[in-house]
């Protein structure tokens, strides 16, 4: 099985023809199909073929139990109307970087695993990287077994129709103490190796973010009769707070979006009474962050004040940097570097996105590997990496893999 031949049988499965996208959500037919063909793949190499409690696939090559296994894998599921790699370019690589290394008649001196996380990307539950989490006791059962779709399906219903027990799931210590290195490749969400021209990247941490909700409370009054010198419309300290927040991101190379607003009474013809406006914000560490955030809110309270209008804000939800090992990551880039001397040669880059990586990464060492992709475009039918980019990645990740687990 090539890396060819082995994408071109994901390709169809659980893809909408109207969108175009992928709708492979959790424990649906499609995540079926998707798990069907992991399993396929395992067996056809001889691989031990596992489920472990919290529905995650695993294919071991070597014995679990001797412990500091070296795991690579990603996840096979989809937002929904998502592209064909986020998630399954890990999967396959991880299966072609193991071909590669058979084929280089590498000797392993350390189990390896390939694995495929249930649910990452949350689009039926709407918590992501649950399998991972549940794992890592981030999630506790009692949560999960509250966890329901838009149909009012639960989690523990949903896995049952897809033939898996419930009650089992929870935190799998055991599991992890036995992994010495986990690495995710993944299909990089932005363009900076595309700037930066190169096909292969590694991953720094994952950027601190969160959310914010932004009250701006006035006086709802009459469109046509209220004279301007007599309003207190808060739409227009929100719309200077959506301009501070594209200044103030830009100035500390961060990023921030009022990407959802709700206005009452949200006539055409009413002079607002609320706008609400909620802020995403992520930055490259909690400095920045931070500075970003205060100087949007400054921004928002000045102006607020300027129009007679009441400001309240509140922080909704945040999670912190996650840094990789830094001992694993220095490991990989001397292994991707060797060929060209002790300069890392290899660009390493933060993200403003969320894995299973990041998930495991406070409690054993984690590492990512990003493949280029064009355009930058991800969580669309339109996300895509070239075919020679996603090569280069499973050459890659063989290399990590063999640096790792064949010393
Ligand atoms: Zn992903």
């Amino acid at each position: 099985m090539t890396f060819h031949s082995m994408w071109a049988e994901l390709l169809p499965i659980g893809r909408s023809s109207a969108s175009g996208g992928y709708r492979r959500y959790a424990w649906t037919a499609a995540d079926a199909d998707c798990r069907a063909w992991f399993r396929e793949q395992a067996e056809a190499r001889g691989l031990t073929y596992e489920v472990d409690r919290n529905g995650n696939q695993w294919a071991w090559l070597g014995d679990p139990a001797a412990g500091d296994a070296v795991v690579t894998g990603s996840h096979l599921d989809s937002v929904p109307d998502g592209g064909a790699f986020d998630g399954p370019l890990g999967v396959v690589s991880s299966f072609a970087a193991l071909d590669e290394l058979r084929a280089r008649r590498a000797e392993f001196t350390k189990p390896l695993a390939l694995v495929n996380f249930g649910d990452e990307e949350g689009a039926r539950f709407g918590l992501a990287c649950v399998g991972s989490r549940l794992t890592a006791g981030q999630l506790t059962v009692a949560q999960a077994h509250r966890l329901t779709d838009g149909e009012g399906v639960t989690l523990p219903q949903a896995m049952e129709a897809a033939g898996y027990d419930p009650d089992a799931i929870g935190p799998d210590p055991e599991r992890l103490s036995r992994i010495g290195a986990f690495v995710e490749l993944h299909v990089e969400q932005g363009r900076a190796l595309d700037l930066s021209g190169d096909q292969v990247g590694l991953a720094s941490a994952i950027w601190p973010h969160g959310r914010w909700r932004f009250d701006f409370r006035g006086e709802a009054n009459h469109a046509g009769t209220t004279r301007l010198e007599d309003r207190r419309d808060p739409m227009l300290p929100y719309a200077e707070t959506v301009l501070a927040a594209r200044r103030e991101a830009r100035l500390a190379g961060a990023v921030a979006t009022f990407g959802k607003i709700s206005v009452e009474p949200n006539g055409v013809n009413a002079i607002p009474s609320l706008v609400r406006g909620w802020l995403d914000s992520r930055a490259a560490d909690q400095a920045l962050l931070d500075t970003v955030v205060d100087g949007v809110e400054r921004a928002a309270r000045d102006h607020a004040a300027a129009h007679g209008i009441d400001l309240d804000v509140v922080r909704e939800s945040f999670t912190p940097v996650v840094e990789f090992d830094h001992a694993l990551r220095d490991e990989l880039a001397r292994i991707l570097g060797k060929d060209s001397g002790a300069r890392l040669t290899v660009p390493v880059l933060g993200t403003g996105a969320g894995h299973d990586a990041g998930i495991l990464s406070d409690r054993i060492p984690t590492a990512m590997l990003f493949v280029r992709n064009p355009t930058g475009v991800s969580h669309s039918p339109a996300e895509f990496a070239a075919e020679d980019d996603c090569v280069a990645g499973v050459r890659a990740l063989a290399d990590v893999l063999e640096g790792l687990a064949c010393r």
